[in-house]
């Protein structure tokens, strides 16, 4: 904390340092561990609203780490994306995605998260297809979820590589919508099926009409685009109200689940269709 510049206060340098530490020793961590062993996936409904049934169920990467513990995606990723190692575990949590919807009925597909680095580099965009391919599974059960960042990191790239995915019979949504900084002309340029706008929106749409504006207008942009939109972090009755309200149909949120353990998931698909 010695080297602290004048305009910087202390505490500040103090847990930035501790930042950069706690992110090396991840960084580390991630390489030496066994992927396969060490991660595994959580699966959240997607959830037609109008229907209550299932249409999707997102993949979200859990690691228990043997030298860390539990350590939460908002770090790990953040840690492996940093890091490029990310797309060291791309392929990984791929194959054990494809490998649970195996056992869901077809009409139920999976969307899996994409980051920057696995998109801006074409061969590994290959790899991730071949994988795809080599499942058996249709890739029609299949949609990928970039966000505006990720894509940013290069365009063009980016770009060509989601068309390759598209090629596939695979579905391509754009996540977090709303939270980054790209214009709508840059979206038109994009091979979208879907929007997912970002929970912040949600959080507050009981007590803020900007939020209800936005989200409102958001889904009438869609509509207009021919794409469809998901409302993401949906907790309450009231939040699903609301939304159904203003023409959102398409709902994933704890209102309907958390991310559950892939053993659950079976259960969970029955009971929605009165089994
Ligand atoms: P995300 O892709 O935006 O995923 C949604 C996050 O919101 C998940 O957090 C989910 O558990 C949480 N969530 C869902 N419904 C609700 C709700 O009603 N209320 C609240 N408060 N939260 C809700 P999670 O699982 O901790 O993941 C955090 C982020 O880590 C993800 O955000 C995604 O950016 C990243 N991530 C997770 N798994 C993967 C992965 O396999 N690959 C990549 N590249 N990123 C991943
Ligand atoms: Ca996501
Ligand atoms: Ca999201
Ligand atoms: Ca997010």
């Amino acid at each position: 904390a010695k080297r602290t510049g004048r305009l910087k206060p202390v505490v500040f340098s103090q847990e930035h340092e501790r930042d950069v530490r706690e992110m090396a020793l991840m960084e580390r961590t991630l390489r030496e561990a066994d992927l396969d062993a060490e991660f595994f996936l959580t699966f959240q409904p997607i959830v037609d609203s109008h229907e209550d049934r299932t249409l999707l169920l997102e993949c979200l990467a859990r690691w228990q780490s043997p030298v860390l513990g539990f350590v939460s995606p908002g770090r790990f990723i953040v840690a492996a994306e940093q890091s490029g190692f990310i797309s060291n575990l791309t392929p990984v949590l791929l194959r054990k995605a494809l490998a649970a919807i195996k056992q869901w009925p077809d009409e139920v597909g999976i969307s899996f998260n994409l980051s920057g680095h696995d998109i801006v580099a074409s061969e590994k965009v290959l790899a991730l297809i071949a994988i795809l391919m080599q499942s058996g599974v249709s890739p029609r059960r299949v949609e990928f979820e970039v966000t505006e960042t990720a894509l940013m990191m290069n365009l063009d790239e980016a770009l060509a590589n989601i068309h390759r995915l598209k090629a596939t019979g695979a579905r391509i949504s754009l996540d977090d919508f709303g939270t980054g900084y790209s214009s709508l002309s840059q979206i038109q340029k994009l091979p979208l099926d879907k929007i997912k706008v970002d929970g912040s929106f949600v959080r507050d749409l009981e007590k803020n009409e900007a939020s209800r504006k936005i989200v409102s207008s958001v889904s009438a942009l869609s509509r207009d685009l021919s794409l469809s939109c998901v409302v993401e972090g949906v907790e309450t009755r009231e939040q699903l109200d609301i939304l159904q309200g203003i023409g959102c149909r398409l709902i994933q949120g704890y209102f309907y689940s958390k991310p559950m353990r892939e053993e659950d998931v079976g259960r969970f698909l029955e009971q929605q269709s009165g089994v």
